[in-house]
């Protein structure tokens, strides 16, 4: 871990004042960022607490964090870390209050977010076919990203309606539910800075040194923000890599990393040109795939590793041929002595997951989905989270008004905007006209949902006794648990699942010591997309391969790598096609983050035949590994050249139902071969998969 090459020792070494690293992947950068930080440490003796090291994702800072506990010592030796929001929060906890908001505001999820503008768009009588809530949202979200208040944004008139207006109106029903969004959270960091002298003195004396990861994908907001705060003592350390930037959609603009010697005049500058990650064979394929885009650094990488296995490229017939495929893979893999946690499947799309998931399972490969829904975005969790806040005095309006039918307690949509006015007349906070109506004579509305007020009041008292404080009790009493039985055995087991893993989450945060406010804010930054974090080292978790989009797989690494769906419209992804040349240059990106992942071992695949929404599709090879020759990436076709199953003079195709006269009932996964040569492969609901001969079978469509 101690070893450093001489140019990563001069990064390391180099003194006050900014300085860039600008560098391909794998070549120490995140490494070097760590060495740094100890070097602050132990040679400047600069205190911890005043270093702070910011990355854009949970993951990137659970994985900064271990690499720093590992060189320096327990919790990172007490650096400050963070991820651009989360650290935002934790700076407008404490001055908030100078933007008119209450230091106890809360953070609002997409799915009140998106209530909340629907409600807006309503009350204009504006119809969706006239401006959609999803387009205003990222409109806003885009002024946002740019630092624009709603006096700064530019006019925009949409099918003759004022943007600008409405984002000026959605900014002040945010603030009158005291809520912040995601983008606020940066934004009005940044406003504090602009515009009150002492709170941006006093946010800049806290901290000696800043140091980025991953700069390539900070956004103009993020970069004022990081401006700002350091515009006194001017010592910002910043790595990146330009080849991986793949936030453009989010805003973030590459150029920053490209112009930060001009933004920081005297910026020292520091380049890594060695990598210590992936074989040679790897690397020679990533620098061909990247090499083909235009406007960017010329950068040297080499290897320092020995040649390795060449990567493949499989062509598989369909879905569930490619999945078999990689599990046998992965399988193989894990035979010649790969820990199943050194693996993992790298998607463009969630929506590719679900035929891997399945297949995987029933091939009992252990994986675990890193993202996807995330557990802080599931219906069940967000209703017991609005229960247990309202318990602890620490809900507002709009986790009131989520459950206040759920159960059902007869407040129908008039009902609950009669609620809402009812609240909003009594000038007090939800928790406290809770409090109000448990004891006072409630009426219309309101006398609703007096037994459920009356039931958080008599639970108050005793919360300190319950290390779950009052969770399983409130949802229990309140009818939610049953209301929850009722979806059913199935639906029911999971989301009961889900509650207990909150619960002792609950726990054991407050075991750690977190109050109320500080745990919902814990669970409001989980929810932005990423896995809960288990924070406790849990020996008993199974080993598994990781399952993630590529989005999400930034700076990690594994020594055996696959990505599936290399096709047009999956990669580059059909978003990106119809955008033009940007959103391609931008996928190409993705595909060398992918592949950059790789220490050993890359398998890139692609099928002649996907199904999506129910229909075929026969994507193309992807244009980025289309020329790529023979050496650098080894083509293995499918089995089966042609005809699969859609053109067969059966009636037989993929998905169909069908049953054997001894298997019984099951789908059909794939096709191949034709006339007396086909063959089917079967998913049994008894028998498991067979491979039929399909003259033989004695199929029956079903
Ligand atoms: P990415 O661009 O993917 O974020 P990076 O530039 O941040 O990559 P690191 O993750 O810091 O690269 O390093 C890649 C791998 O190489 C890590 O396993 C790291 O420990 C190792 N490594 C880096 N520098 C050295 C070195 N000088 N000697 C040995 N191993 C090294
Ligand atoms: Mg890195």
């Amino acid at each position: 871990m101690s070893e450093l090459n001489n140019a990563q020792q001069q990064a390391v070494e180099s003194g006050d004042g900014p300085q860039l690293i600008l560098a391909g992947a794998g070549s120490g950068k995140t490494r070097t960022i760590v060495h740094r930080i100890g070097h602050l440490i132990a040679e400047r003796g600069i205190a911890p607490h005043r270093i702070l090291a910011v990355t854009f994702t949970n993951k990137a800072a659970a994985e900064l964090k271990a690499r720093l506990s590992m060189l320096i010592g327990d919790d990172g030796g007490g650096v400050t870390s963070g991820t651009f929001h989360a650290l935002s929060l934790r700076f407008l906890r404490r001055y908030a209050d100078a933007l008119g908001f209450p230091r106890s505001f809360q953070v609002i999820d997409s799915d009140d977010q998106k209530a909340l503008v629907k409600r807006l768009l309503k009350s204009r009588n504006i119809a969706t076919d006239r401006l959609h809530p999803n387009y205003l949202i990222g409109w806003i979200e885009h002024c946002k990203h740019a630092g624009l208040t709603p006096a700064q944004a530019p006019e925009h008139g949409w099918n003759g309606i004022d943007m600008r207006e409405l984002y000026g109106e959605y900014q002040a029903q945010l603030k009158q539910h005291e809520r912040m969004d995601f983008s606020d959270l940066i934004l009005n960091v940044v406003l504090l800075m602009r515009d009150f002298k002492d709170i941006a003195e006093a946010l800049r004396s806290r901290f000696d040194c800043v140091l980025v990861d991953e700069y390539q994908d900070t956004n103009p907001i993020q970069h004022e923000w990081l401006m700002l705060l350091c515009a006194g003592h001017r010592n910002l350390t910043v790595v990146g890599d330009d080849d991986q930037s793949i936030y453009g959609w989010r805003g973030a603009d590459v150029s920053h990393i490209l112009d930060f010697e001009r933004h920081w005049s005297g910026a020292g500058l520091h380049r890594l040109e060695e990598n210590y990650r992936s074989t040679a064979a790897i690397l020679e394929l990533a620098n061909a795939v990247i090499r083909e885009n235009e406007d960017r650094h010329e950068k040297v990488l080499k290897a320092t590793h020995e040649q390795g296995e060449t990567p493949h490229w499989k062509v598989c017939n369909d879905d569930y041929d490619e999945a078999r495929r990689i599990a046998a893979q992965l399988e193989g893999w894990r035979s010649r002595g790969y820990p199943w946690s050194e693996m993992a499947i790298l998607f463009r799309s969630n929506r590719q997951s679900l035929v891997l998931e399945q297949v995987l399972r029933e091939s009992q490969v252990p994986y675990r989905m890193i993202g996807g829904v995330g557990f802080f975005e599931r219906m069940e969790i967000k209703d017991a989270l609005a229960y247990w806040s309202l318990l602890n005095g620490c809900g507002d309006a709009l986790q009131l008004l989520r459950v206040c039918n759920r159960p059902k307690r007869g407040l129908g949509l008039k009902g609950q905007e009669q609620l809402m006015e009812q609240l909003a007349a009594s000038g007090l906070r939800a928790c406290e006209w809770l409090g109000l109506i448990a004891t006072g004579s409630a009426e219309g509305a309101a006398k609703k949902v007096a037994p459920m007020a009356l039931l958080i009041q008599s639970l108050q008292g005793d919360l300190d006794e319950m290390p779950d404080r009052g969770l399983r009790i409130i949802l229990d009493e309140s009818g939610y648990l049953k209301s929850i039985e009722a979806l059913g055995e199935i639906e029911a087991a999971s989301r009961l699942e889900n509650i207990r893993t909150l619960q002792e989450y609950i726990e054991m945060s407050m075991a750690q010591g977190l109050t109320p406010v500080e745990f919902m804010d814990r669970a409001a930054l989980l929810q932005n997309s990423e896995e809960m974090q288990r924070n406790d080292d849990r020996d008993d978790e199974p080993e598994a391969i990781s399952m993630m989009s590529l989005h999400r797989a930034k700076g990690l690494e594994f020594d055996c790598v696959v990505l599936p769906g290399v096709e047009e419209g999956q990669l580059p992804h059909q978003r990106a096609l119809d955008e033009g040349m940007n959103g391609i240059s931008e996928e190409r990106r993705l595909l060398y983050v992918g592949i950059t992942r790789a220490r050993k071992h890359l398998l890139l695949t692609s099928a002649r035949l996907r199904r999506m929404f129910g229909e075929s599709h026969y994507p193309l090879p992807s244009r980025f590994i289309k020329k790529i020759s023979p050496e650098l990436l080894a083509q293995e076709g499918a089995t089966a050249p042609s005809a699969i199953g859609m053109s067969q003079s059966t009636s037989i195709s993929i998905g169909s139902n069908v049953a054997h006269p001894s298997f019984g009932e099951g789908v059909i996964l794939s096709l191949e071969g034709s006339g007396d040569a086909s063959r089917v492969t079967v998913q049994f609901k008894r028998a498991g998969i067979k491979r039929l001969m399909l003259k033989y079978a004695a199929l029956q469509m079903i």
